[in-house]
This record gives C-alpha cells, sequence and structure tokens, in this order.
C-alpha cells in the first residue's frame, strides 16, 4: 500500500476541546508528520441540538497554540471540502439512496410513541433482525405505502439493515483483533428526513471515503461504533479502502479509577482544557492550560507520553523528536493515568531548556503590570539567576522582586533570627567596604569581603545573613554576591543603610 497517509481530527463543536481530544489530535498529527502525509480537521456537526457556539474557533485556537498545524481543513480549505459536516448535506443523501437501492437501508417511521410502546412490551427492545418486522417501515409496508407517506411529508428515518449472525472484525493497530457478532448491533439510525441530514456514523464513513482517509486514529470511546463502521464499508462495497483503525486508550483520573472528567480537574485544581474556556451559556470560566502559565511544548511533551513511550526512559522530547519516534503500536491498551504533578515537571525542565531571552519576553509584560521598566538586558541577566527555582513564567516575580525594587518590608522571623546586637556597627563597617570595591563584579566582592570577615574574626554566617536580610527583605534568593553584582554597588549600599536605619529590635 503506497497511498499517501491521509488522517484526519473529526470533532463534533459540542464545546471546549478536552485535553484527552487534544492528545487524540496530537497522536493523528504524529502520524502524519512522521509519513508525511496530510493532517485534515474536519467539523463534525450533523447534530445540530448539541451545536455550541465558538466551539470549532476554540478548537482552531488551541491546536494553533500547540503547534499543531493543519494540511486542510474547516478554516484553511483544500482540495476535499468543504470540511464542515453541516455543508455537505447534498453529498450524504446521495450515499443514503445507494444503501436504500442496494437493500443495505430502509425507511422507517415509528413515531417517539410507538417506539416507547415497542420498548414497554419488550424487554431490551432493540431494533435489529428480530424486530424490525414487527415495525412501520418499508420492509413492513408496501412500496405504494411507503411512497405515499414519503410524499405526504411524513417524517422518517433510514436505517441500517444489519443482517444478524455475521463476524464482524475490526483489525485494530492497537487492540489488534476485535470481533463481534453483528446480531448485538442495531440497525443504527443513518438519516433523518427532520433535518435532512445524516448521523454521526454516515457521515464519518462517507467522508473519510471521499476524503481518502488512510488511518482513523480516534478515542476509545468509539471502539464500540468500530464494528457498525466496518459493517457500512461493506455495505458500500469500499472494504479495499477502508481505513486503518486505532482506538487510543483512555485518559483515567488521577486515581485511577475511571475516566479524567472536568470535576476531577475542579476537584484536584488543574485545567482540563487547553485554553480558558467561557461557556456562552452559562457564563462559567473554565480555566486552561495556556491561561494557568504552560508552555506549548511542555504541554505537547507531557500530553504525548499519556498512552505512548519510545521504550527508553527518555522523557524531554520536543515536537521532532516526537515526530521521528511515535508509534501507534507502541501506545498502550490500557488508560493512562493522568499525573497533574508530572504537567508542572514537564513546565519545569523546558522553562529550562528556553533561552534567558525567551523567558525575559515572557516576563517582561509581568513586570510592566507591577509597574517595573526594565531592560530587557536586565531581565534576561535576572531569569538566568532564579529560573531554576520555577515551574511557571508568573512565579519568576516571587523569586526576582527584590531585583527590581527594594524590600519595603522586612520579614519578622527573620530579623528576630539573624538581626543581632553587633549587626548595624558591621553592616556599617561592610558599608565603606564595598564602598572601597571597583571591580563590583560577584567574584570578586565575594573574595574582598570574605577577607575582611576573616581579618575581623566575624561570623561569617551572621554577617552574610543581615546581609541578604538588608538587600532581599528575607531570607531566600540566589548567591548573595550574584544579586549584589546584578544590582549594583550603589543599590546595595542604599539597602544596607535602609536596613540599619529601619530595623530595630
Ligand atoms: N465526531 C467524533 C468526535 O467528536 C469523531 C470520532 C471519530 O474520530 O471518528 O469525537
Amino acid at each position: 500500500m503506497n497511498k499517501k497517509v491521509r488522517v484526519r481530527f473529526a470533532p463534533s463543536p459540542t464545546g471546549p476541546l478536552h485535553i484527552g481530544g487534544v492528545r487524540t489530535a496530537l497522536y493523528n498529527y504524529l502520524f502524519a508528520k512522521q509519513h508525511n502525509g496530510d493532517f485534515i480537521l474536519r467539523i463534525e456537526d450533523t447534530d445540530s441540538q448539541r451545536f455550541v457556539p465558538g466551539a470549532e474557533e476554540y478548537i482552531i485556537e488551541a491546536l494553533t497554540w500547540l503547534g499543531l498545524e493543519f494540511d486542510e481543513g474547516v478554516h484553511n480549505g483544500g482540495n476535499y471540502g468543504p470540511y464542515r459536516q453541516s455543508e455537505r448535506k447534498d453529498i450524504y443523501k446521495k450515499y443514503v439512496d445507494m444503501l436504500l437501492e442496494n437493500g443495505n437501508a430502509y425507511f422507517a417511521f415509528d413515531t417517539p410513541a410507538e417506539l416507547e410502546a415497542k420498548r414497554n412490551e419488550i424487554a431490551n427492545f432493540q431494533y435489529d433482525a428480530s424486530t424490525r418486522l414487527q415495525m412501520r417501515n418499508s420492509l413492513t409496508l408496501s412500496k405504494e405505502e411507503t411512497d405515499s407517506l414519503i410524499n405526504n411529508r411524513e417524517q422518517y428515518v433510514v436505517r441500517f439493515k444489519i443482517e444478524p449472525g455475521q463476524d464482524v472484525i475490526v483489525n485494530d493497530i492497537i487492540r489488534g483483533e476485535v470481533k463481534i457478532n453483528s446480531s448485538i448491533l442495531d440497525d443504527k439510525v443513518l438519516y433523518k428526513s427532520a433535518d435532512n441530514l445524516p448521523t454521526y456514523h454516515l457521515a464519518n464513513i462517507v467522508d473519510d471515503h471521499l476524503m481518502e482517509v488512510t488511518h482513523v486514529i480516534r478515542g476509545e470511546e468509539w471502539l464500540p461504533s468500530a464494528p457498525l463502521h466496518v459493517l457500512l464499508y461493506r455495505a458500500f462495497d469500499w472494504e479495499e479502502t477502508m481505513p486503518g483503525f486505532a482506538h487510543l486508550p483512555l485518559l483515567l483520573k488521577p486515581e485511577g479509577n475511571g475516566k479524567l472528567s472536568k470535576r476531577d480537574g475542579d476537584r484536584l485544581g488543574f485545567p482540563v482544557f487547553p485554553l480558558e474556556w467561557h461557556d456562552p451559556k452559562s457564563g462559567e470560566i473554565s480555566s486552561g492550560y495556556r491561561e494557568s502559565g504552560y508552555l506549548p511544548e511542555a504541554v505537547v511533551n507531557f500530553l504525548a507520553l499519556l498512552g505512548w513511550n519510545p521504550g527508553n526512559d527518555e522523557e524531554i522530547l520536543i515536537m521532532d523528536d516526537l515526530i521521528k519516534l511515535f508509534s501507534l503500536e507502541k501506545c498502550s491498551k490500557s488508560g493512562a493515568k493522568f499525573d497533574y504533578e508530572k504537567a508542572k515537571w514537564f513546565n519545569h525542565q523546558y522553562i529550562q531548556k528556553k533561552s534567558n531571552a525567551e523567558i525575559a519576553a515572557l516576563f517582561i509584560p509581568i513586570l510592566k503590570e507591577k509597574g517595573i521598566e526594565s531592560t530587557a538586558e536586565y531581565v534576561e541577566k535576572i531569569v538566568g539567576l532564579v529560573k531554576e527555582r520555577v515551574s511557571f513564567v508568573k512565579e519568576l516575580w516571587d523569586q526576582s522582586a527584590f531585583f527590581f525594587k527594594a524590600p519595603e518590608t522586612y520579614d519578622e522571623k527573620t530579623v528576630k533570627k539573624r538581626w543581632k546586637e553587633e549587626t548595624p556597627s558591621q553592616l556599617t563597617e561592610l558599608i565603606s567596604v564595598l564602598q572601597n570595591i571597583n571591580d563590583f563584579s560577584s567574584h570578586n566582592q565575594e573574595e574582598v569581603v570574605k577577607s575582611w570577615i576573616e581579618s575581623k574574626e566575624y561570623h561569617l554566617g551572621n554577617i552574610m545573613n543581615a546581609f541578604r536580610l538588608a538587600v532581599v527583605g528575607e531570607s531566600k534568593g540566589p548567591h548573595m554576591f550574584d544579586i549584589t553584582a546584578a544590582i549594583g554597588k550603589e543599590e546595595t549600599i542604599k539597602r544596607l543603610e535602609t536596613a540599619i536605619q529601619n530595623i530595630s529590635k
């Protein structure tokens, strides 16, 4: 088979894209890129009842943020369009007619009340070979009756006529051979006259066929539909071009019991959506990875490893690595536990990987908000000194505020512990030592200050701790002389003077 690989991500615009859906899109993307294939965005919006405005735009924005560019789709076109199912109505009608003509489908006129009555009459009622002849459909009505009902605009559905007793085999790339008997399937509705629209199953198969999709990579929840899809391919006589199926493992709650849901995110305090979502109906706002401060590279890496791994211990894999290494065969069959701490760990790693200039560019707007104007060069230097301490760019402020402004208060506990009787006079001496240093580099200051402390036989810890308290306001921060070298001699001395004046015990 030398056909060009073509895969599609086919979400229904029923709300924000869940993080599990993002992983599905990512796996499709990796597979397409690895095979120099096409990655298609198709919007499956045939269920107008569940349509949510803004959902399609949200999906595109989220995937663009993560760097998953489509080759074809609703937003960028292509040779197989339209890519929105609601715009393909006319196409489907023809295929429904094809199934009706070759006897693989039939019209059914049963009203909701009639169906309800049947359900009450027969326990576990299923519309299938065992019951269809008791119902009001084109198999039980004469051709004339059927035609006249249709001509009188009676509402109908078209149902798939499933032959019972056949083995249906789905060769799933991840799960191997999945075999079921067609007798357990019901005669699925493929088309509804009420809105002139096909249902998901028909539209999905017809579009995969017409769009020459070679592989269907989707969530585990679609596995039960796969046998029906195989039968549809058979009914259309398209078996030869049937795509390969790969049903991805579920994303599980952190505790491992059951499917990850939005409620788990709310309960444990983490986002389950890529971007913040404003529900157009309820007005409710759900948090997103982007707004929570995640780098898109970290989210991609984290998600890629939920259900797949390259088979060694390597964890930091950028998009290009993932494209090279990804394999559907190595995806696990069992669910992947969602580990939020790991997401943070990945973000920390990616912050370290980025250059100081890149992180500074993200930090400068935060500084501006705090009223701090500083040169990019200075911010870069500070980022370099503190970034190993943070997992998110927004945490940089807490770790580095003292590089941008003098402390306004002094931590009480630290004052109690570190500010001694002799401290003011020692720090006054320190001021004159610093004043005499011409080369204010971290290394040189350290040498000069330490030899002064030694010559005076002062206690190194006491001096340094009080020095830090005066400059930082508490006992935190990177190497002391890196701080003073960054803020400079004048500012260092000013802070020492202020502390001597203001701290009293
Ligand atoms: N529209 C389906 C969904 O929302 C697509 C499933 C598939 O990929 O076939 O997930």
